[in-house]
């Protein structure tokens, strides 16, 4: 990841369709502006219909796109559009507790059954499909709005396994508030989780790049932690702005995207940023464009967006007020053709 040249790399993510003629011409135009996909998937994908992946994947490197494997969801501890994990259903014994008491659908990173089911994924992924690498994104502690939601005060995790360690951590009892040092704990949980995911990876392949992105809302001490997740080799983040936010877009990403080149470069990790091209509103299809210029204006290694066409799930199909997805691609491709071409004018 990361040009040679030092150029920046152009990716975006797509999710696979499964009718491989489209697929075939889709990638063709994605290579036309890009150099790499993020090909996104869920565990259902895997178990129902898993050709489409594989087929994906030889497709894309027929296009010379370098493919990062996006393992979509994977135990609710992941970013993913209303897919849920298979696994946290079929493994209620190593979800999270609340600290009220309250069993809530997500894997718990601190339990072994947990660690050895994403090592399998890793493992079963690259031995089976190949990959050129592997994307973790936005992991975190929340709960999507499918899944449910927290009540107010409200936290996860403070299992039984959490609560063990953070006895052997801190010589005292979990507490039921949530604490600096619970904040703390959680942080380095995540931390040595998305380690070991990292190391998971490598261990299929030194070569394999490894890349996480972390949103705006995480802390800055959480931030700044997972930009130095060994073997973590691409620090992203998603300042995915959108027009009702009280800030100009151009302040959120210089904020973002500034302080992320900052933490990365200081770590000595490749730093990527995201294009929010998902779930545009009518009217603000270039935005995307205007995300990307301003973003490649930072030392960035990498700028991606999500997602194709503007697609997550099937959601800009039957929204009110969705904008045009052959525009805000249209105004991706357009912005990604003028970076290449070191034009960083926001010309609208
Ligand atoms: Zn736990």
């Amino acid at each position: 990841m990361g040009r040679e040249d030092g150029a920046i790399q152009f990716n975006i993510a797509y999710h696979p369709t499964p009718y491989p003629h489209a697929m075939r011409r889709d990638l063709e135009e994605i290579a036309e502006v890009c150099d790499g996909i993020y090909l996104v998937f869920a565990e259902s994908d895997l178990e129902y219909g898993s050709n489409k992946v594989k087929h994906c994947i030889d497709l894309a490197h027929e296009q010379n796109l370098i493919v990062l494997a996006d393992f979509w969801g994977y135990g609710n501890l992941f970013a993913c559009g209303a897919i849920p994990s298979l696994f946290t259903v079929q493994h209620p014994e190593y979800n999270c507790v609340t600290n009220r008491g309250r069993t809530i659908p997500k894997s718990c990173p601190n339990k072994q059954g947990v660690r050895d089911f994403m090592r399998g994924a890793v493992e079963g992924f690259m031995a089976t499909y190949g990959a050129d690498g592997v994307f973790w994104d936005e992991p975190s502690y929340g709960l999507a709005g499918y899944l449910g939601r927290y009540e107010d005060g409200e936290w996860a995790c403070r299992c039984d396994d959490c609560q063990a360690k953070f006895r052997d951590r801190y010589g005292k009892e979990m507490p039921a508030g949530l604490t600096a040092e619970v904040e703390e704990f959680r942080n380095e949980t995540m931390l040595g989780f998305l380690s070991d995911l990292c190391a998971y990876t490598k261990g299929c392949g030194e070569h394999l790049v490894t890349s996480t992105c972390i949103m705006t809302s995480d802390s800055e001490a959480f931030r700044e932690a997972v930009a130095q997740t060994p073997q973590l080799d691409v620090f992203g983040i998603d300042p995915y702005w959108r027009p009702d936010q009280d800030v100009s877009q151009k302040d959120f990403i210089e904020r973002y995207t500034g302080d992320s080149v900052a933490m990365g470069k200081r770590h000595g990790k490749l730093v990527e940023a995201w294009v929010c091209a998902w779930k545009q509103n009518a009217g603000h299809e270039a935005d995307a464009y205007r995300a990307a210029k301003l973003n490649a204006q930072h030392d960035i290694d990498c700028l991606s967006a999500w997602s194709y066409r503007d697609y997550i799930s099937w959601d800009p199909c039957d929204r009110a007020n969705a904008a045009d997805p052959e525009r805000v691609w249209k105004n991706l491709k357009r912005a990604y053709s003028e970076i290449r071409d070191d034009d960083l004018e926001i010309r609208e």
